[in-house]
């Protein structure tokens, strides 16, 4: 998908979680399998949509492409350096992150001008006036007025507030920024406004966006692939539009159902998805999805469905869609 150089490269990371028990000698019980064998590429300028309910494991792939975790297992190679090694501090700076909540993630003491500043402070060897030249047109770029710089976060709305968050990470001109939910604290009016400035954002700055969310309308109008997750493993990964017209996996066709539709008159033709998502200490073997899915078959509950390419860069990690499994079911 795209035509960019590959940026970042997330390849078979696992992020596994020890349970212990005991205080002085602590047993471990087992593992919560917070992400299993994920892999992905992403593209200089391409906005990846990672979405799942909660406790998907896609927060914790945030972290570990930001580098505030480590893999237990698994390679993340940003822009040719491999993540926990030496990286280069410069190739560090490169990627960013948003925040979900754009009320606790800018420090009240500190006046725009300053918040924005922080990572060139923190970074870079700039004069005072060579930081307020970087941070005016920043301003400008996520739609806020240079009179905002000496005010403070409790001045503005909370959509404002995100803006000014957005600034912040563009500082050290990343190309790659990872969005953890970021519209999810923001009333519905304000949310779009927030995600056509990620299109605006992606456009002019050619960014790459890992943009996570648990609701696939905002993970719809942002994203040029979509990767569906659930309990720590890809079930279905696809250019946005495949991902749309042909959804496959059973579980992306439920994400699908839950999208809200203008209409009073429309009337759902599936039920929605019951039951909540196992706990991922006690994982079911074969198909992490067989206890909710509507299609489940006796072979879902003994193996484990791998990715297959069933179209061109559109796989899914379904028995239905596994040649093996249906030659054995006769479908
Ligand atoms: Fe459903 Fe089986 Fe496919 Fe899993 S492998 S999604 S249980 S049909």
């Amino acid at each position: 998908m795209g035509e960019g150089n590959v940026i970042l490269k997330v390849e078979g990371v696992k992020r596994y979680f020890p349970v212990r028990k005991g205080f002085l000698f602590p047993k471990i019980l087992g593992y919560v399998k917070a992400t299993d064998n994920v892999s992905f590429e992403l593209r200089e300028g391409e906005a990846l949509g990672v979405v799942g309910e909660s406790g998907c494991g896609k927060t914790t792939l945030g972290k570990l492409i930001i580098g505030l975790d480590d893999a237990t297992e698994g390679t993340i190679t940003f822009m040719g350096q491999q993540m926990g090694t030496r990286m280069k501090r410069e190739e560090r700076q490169k990627i960013q992150m948003v925040f979900q909540d754009p009320y606790s993630s800018l420090d009240p003491r500190m006046n725009v001008r300053r918040i924005i500043e922080e990572p060139l402070r923190i970074h870079t060897n700039l004069t005072s006036e060579e930081k307020l030249k970087t941070v005016k047109p920043l301003l400008e770029l996520v739609g806020l007025r240079e009179d905002a710089l000496e005010k403070y976060p409790h001045e503005f709305s909370g959509g404002q507030r995100q803006r000014i968050g957005i600034a912040r990470a563009l500082a050290l001109e990343p190309k790659l920024l990872v969005c953890d939910e970021p519209v999810s604290a923001l009333d519905v009016s304000i949310q779009a406004q927030v995600l056509n400035l990620f299109k605006e954002l992606q456009k002019k700055k050619n960014l790459a966006y890992v943009f996570i969310s648990h609701d696939m309308s905002v993970i719809r109008h942002v994203s040029d692939r979509i990767m569906v997750m659930y309990l720590g493993q890809v079930m279905e990964s696809a250019p946005k539009r495949e991902l749309f017209d042909h959804t496959r996996h059973p579980y992306s066709i439920a994400l699908m159902d839950a999208i809200p539709v203008p209409d009073p008159q429309y009337r759902r033709r599936r039920k929605p998805l019951s039951g909540d998502i196992p706990s991922p200490i006690d994982a079911p073997k074969g198909c992490p999805f067989q206890t909710r899915c509507p299609r489940a078959m006796d072979c879902c509950r003994e193996s484990r469905p791998e990715l297959h390419e069933v179209a061109p860069e559109h796989f899914v990690a379904c028995h239905l869609f596994d040649q093996t499994s249906k030659k054995a079911v006769n479908l």
